[in-house]
């Protein structure tokens, strides 16, 4: 093989994961082929919203105004809960709290039309059929009508739980197997209950009624007396007689849009990284939709994957810092198989689950119970580990107001470039070396003295903070010090100019 690159970066699979990550990688001006093997989209509802964090991510690109009117927020007691235990998470330290409730359908047109608006619209009917590897790349086989074959520096498998690229790297998918079945529809009600059900507990199982859209509901029903049958898909008077059963009732359901079913399987790529092939979303993590995590995790892995795959490409940064990938949002991953997991076995029927219930119920009223859940569940409070010793470090950073010369802003509003920024507030001026012009140094007044994070608590606010472009921080200080800034740009955005200018 030759080390032309035809391109930078092939993704397969374009979910929410690849669509979210072809947008992120656009935005660095990096190539990409993204390709799916359906022919094209199905509207299929498929994941009912998305939480904070993502929320966050959407609007670090400015991308909540897109969303924002295909959705709706639960007004009043939200729908947070924990394995169908309410829990109220209105003080976790967000613009959003409460979630958007939104079809996956919704989410995926969004970030489809913003990917082809980019320049990486997706290529249907392309399957990843078979690839190679070698020093320099990826040699893709695509199959579908268009069967072709394509080279690229970087190849992302975000091809859903059964991915055929995790399965051709050879990365085994180590977990726990299904104990259960739930099968879920989106009808209209003839009859439907006054409000909604979050989760209701009968017999076998338990069912929910929650309105999705005007005029639909999501409806789904729990069996811990059966377990999945892939085989079987269930038809809607499959459903119905499930759901009858558990609940009593149908509420005149009919004129079904989807019916599907799920499973609470988890499981865990053994490895983010082989080489050039990388995995993203439900390639590298399923399980339980307790919650509602599945398409969470997979656009903020894409979030942390994107600018590093472009500053190694683009920026001189090392190889090494696509390793951070695995070491940042596997541990991520695998602590949303054990929230799920938790769930799972609080759902199950019998006395001694309803005893923990109510004993769990009773501790969700002591505030810090509450916000410990809310930050793990909505992924508020995920730190990871950026080497440097200030608190704040490797958090998320809050989304503060702050006034620039132009006027009022907020730290969140100036990502929307996706370069990292460097803020520097009240008057500190930390020194960049000759890294200038390949990060946004944004000067600007803060007058909140203490900042408070999810996870980390109530700080006082910094004077400085380097923040990645995936809106963590990786280096802040306190008063007029700079130490260790130059070796956290050196980490995170590249070698200096001058080092960088030397290699080449
Ligand atoms: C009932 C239910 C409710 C859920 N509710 C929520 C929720 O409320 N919130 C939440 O966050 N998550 C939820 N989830 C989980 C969510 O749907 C998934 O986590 C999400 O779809 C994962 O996105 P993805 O892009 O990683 O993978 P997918 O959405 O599975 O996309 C993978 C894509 O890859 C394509 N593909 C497959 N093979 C190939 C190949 N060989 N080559 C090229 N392309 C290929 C597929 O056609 C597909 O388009 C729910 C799931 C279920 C089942």
């Amino acid at each position: 093989m030759n080390n032309v690159y035809q391109n930078d970066v092939v993704i397969a699979g374009a979910g929410p994961t690849g669509l979210m990550l072809a947008c992120e990688l656009r935005l660095a001006g990096i190539e990409v082929v993204l390709l799916d093997a359906l022919t094209a989209r199905t509207g299929q509802s498929r994941a009912g919203g998305i939480n904070a964090r993502t929320m966050e991510i959407l609007d670090q690109r400015g991308l909540m105004e897109r969303v924002l009117p295909h959705g709706y927020v639960f007004r009043g007691r939200g729908p947070g809960h924990f394995a169908g235990l309410p829990i109220e998470f209105r003080d976790l330290a967000t613009r959003y709290p409460t979630g958007l409730v939104i079809t996956q359908a919704d989410i995926e047109t969004q970030l489809d039309r913003y990917a082809t608006e980019l320049g990486a619209p997706v290529q249907w009917d392309s399957p990843v059929a078979d690839l190679e590897q070698d020093s320099d790349g990826v040699e893709i086989r695509v199959g579908g009508a268009h069967g072709r074959r394509i080279r690229a520096a970087y190849l992302v498998g975000c091809d859903g739980g059964r991915s055929t690229v995790r399965k051709l790297a050879g990365i085994e998918f180590a977990g726990t197997d299904a104990t259960m079945v739930g099968t879920i529809a989106d009808a209209e009600l003839a009859d439907p209950p006054p409000g909604w059900i979050l989760t209701e507990r009968r017999g076998p199982g338990d069912f929910s009624v929650l309105p999705l859209q005007p005029g639909w509901f999501r409806l789904m029903v729990n069996r811990h007396d059966r377990v999945i049958d892939h085989a079987a898909q269930p038809s809607f008077e499959d459903f119905r007689a499930s759901f009858r059963e558990v609940a009593g009732t149908d509420y005149g359901m009919h004129s079904p849009r989807w019916v599907s079913q799920f499973g609470d399987a988890a499981r865990l790529a053994e490895r983010y990284r082989s080489n050039r092939v990388l995995l993203a979303g439900d390639a590298a993590h399923i399980h339980f939709p307790a919650g509602g995590q599945g398409l969470n995790t997979g656009v903020q892995d894409a979030a942390n994957l994107g600018w590093k795959l472009a500053a190694v490409l683009h920026g001189g940064a090392p190889e090494a810092l696509l390793d951070t990938y695995e070491s940042e949002r596997r541990p991520v991953a695998a602590r949303v198989l054990q929230n799920t997991r938790a769930q799972t076995a609080l759902m199950r029927p019998g006395p001694h689950t309803e005893a923990l219930r109510d004993t769990l119920a009773g501790l969700f009223d002591i505030d810090e119970v509450r916000n410990r859940l809310g930050g793990m569940l909505f992924a508020l409070d995920v730190r990871y580990d950026v080497g440097d010793g200030h608190p704040l470090s490797g958090y998320r950073v809050p989304d503060v107001d702050l006034t620039v010369p132009a006027g009022g802003t907020r730290v969140h509003e100036l990502l929307r470039g996706g370069r990292p920024v460097l803020l520097s507030l009240n008057g500190t001026r930390p020194r960049i070396g000759d890294w200038q012009g390949r990060i946004d140094v944004v000067e600007a007044r803060c007058d909140a003295s203490r900042w408070s994070v999810p996870g980390l608590g109530d700080i006082p606010a910094p004077s400085a903070v380097l923040v990645r472009p995936d809106g963590h921080v990786a280096w802040a200080a306190d008063g007029p010090c700079d130490t260790g800034l130059l070796e956290a740009l050196s980490a995170w955005v590249g070698p200096s100019t001058a080092a960088h200018r030397a290699r080449q």
